[in-house]
């Protein structure tokens, strides 16, 4: 079962549409289910499409990624 923090784990898969079926399937209804998670990826797209830079993936170097991921990761609560 799909935990805040798996949602997390997994969201550049999700954004770059990486995922395999169950865990896309998975993550879908964790969000479905909990609105945190609904926000953070939504926060999450949104970011991407106001600097413009969905369609540029190279923008989203590794350590942007990994800063991004921690800061969202403070934003949830402890599991
Ligand atoms: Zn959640």
């Amino acid at each position: 079962m799909f935990m805040c923090k798996d949602v997390v784990e997994n969201i550049m898969g999700y954004i770059d549409n990486e995922l395999d079926l169950d865990t896309l399937k998975e993550l879908e209804k964790h969000t479905g289910d909990c609105p945190e998670c609904m926000a953070f990826v939504k926060t999450y797209k949104r970011m991407l499409d106001i600097t413009g830079k969905l369609k540029n993936k190279t923008f989203v170097t590794p350590e942007i990624r990994k800063r991004l991921k921690v800061l969202l990761q403070s934003k949830l609560k402890p599991v």
